[in-house]
Parts: C-alpha cells; structure tokens; sequence
C-alpha cells in the first residue's frame, strides 16, 4: 500500500507525477502556493487553466505541468474558513479525495500536496493537517496504484503538525 511522506519543503521543486495546486476558483493563479507554482511552471500552465471554466470548492481539475518537473498539477479550492460550521471540514476533505482520485485515474505513483486552506484562506493549521492525513490514509488501500503521497509543509511549524496527525492514526 501507498505511504505518506511528511516533510518541510517547496512543492514546486518536487520531481514527482503530480502536485497538488491550492488554486482560487478561477483556476488564473494568486497569492501563495497557486503564485509560486504559477511562476515556475511558467505561462502555459494559466493558458491552459484558462480553458477549464474555473473549478468550485472542493472540486478538482487536472493540467500539465508545463515547466515543472512534475508531469501534471491538480487544481484543488480549498474551504474559505468561516468559523468552521459552514462545511469547511468535509470541504477539505473533498479537496484531497477529488485529488487523490483523479491522481490516480491519471496513473500516477507519486503525488505532492501543500497544506490546502491553511494560508489565505486561514482553516486552522492543526485541524487541516488532521484531516489531510486522516482523508488520504483512509483513501490509500482503496488506490493501489499510488505508491508515495508526499505532505509538503511550508514551515517546520505545518511539518511538525502534519507529523503530529500522521503518528496520532
Ligand atoms: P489557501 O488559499 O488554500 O489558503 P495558500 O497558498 O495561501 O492557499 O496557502 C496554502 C499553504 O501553502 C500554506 O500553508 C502556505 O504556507 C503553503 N505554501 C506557500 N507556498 C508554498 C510552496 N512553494 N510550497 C509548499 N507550500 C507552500
């Protein structure tokens, strides 16, 4: 079965079949992890998100990597967080299974994700990072194609806390 891997890195340097964009619903880039995949990538990749009609929360869409090393980037819209009684729970959860599925029916082995939501859209660090762990471990024996999914924290403080949820399961 497919392991998850925590570590303390810049997603867009990953050499793997897929990583994971945190996008805004135009699928035309931003702030954040969605600039800086945007910027390596270079400018085939919002051409080409250009043609997709945008993507709603939860929802996922598929895109070459264009300049990345990686094969394919998956647009995910994470949860804007509101308090937390607005769905913003299974909102995100909805990210990483719609991403992890459609990972998976693209044939990928391996697959990155950032910390969805838990930047400008300020979902509470350790409750993403229990859920991201808790959806793909759920998701993985499902999925045996998929060989190492990578949980990519920005700070040491988003690694720790993923580690954290990772040893709690
Ligand atoms: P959202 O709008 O979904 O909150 P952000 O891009 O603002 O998305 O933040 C999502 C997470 O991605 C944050 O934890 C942020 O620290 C992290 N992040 C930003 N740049 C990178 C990067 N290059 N690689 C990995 N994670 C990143």
């Amino acid at each position: 079965m497919g392991k998850i891997i925590v570590e303390q890195g810049d997603i867009t340097t990953y050499d793997v079949d897929a990583i994971v964009n945190a996008a805004n619903a135009s699928l035309l880039g931003g702030g954040g992890v969605d600039g800086a995949i945007h910027r390596a990538a270079g400018p085939g990749l919002v051409e080409e998100c250009r043609m997709l009609g945008g993507c709603r929360t939860g929802e996922a869409k598929i895109t070459g990597g264009h300049d990345l090393k990686a094969r394919y980037v998956i647009h995910t819209v994470g949860p804007v967080w509101h308090g937390g009684d607005d769905g913003e729970a299974e909102k995100l959860e909805l990210c990483y299974n719609n991403a992890l599925q459609l990972a998976a029916a693209h044939d990928c082995r391996t697959i990155a994700f950032p910390s969805i939501s838990t930047g400008v859209y300020g979902f509470p660090a350790d409750k993403a990072a229990r859920i991201a762990i808790t959806t793909v471990r759920h998701l993985l024996p499902g999925l045996p194609a998929i060989d190492s999914v990578y949980m990519v924290a920005f700070s040491r403080d988003a690694e720790a806390l993923l580690n954290h949820a990772l040893k709690e399961g």
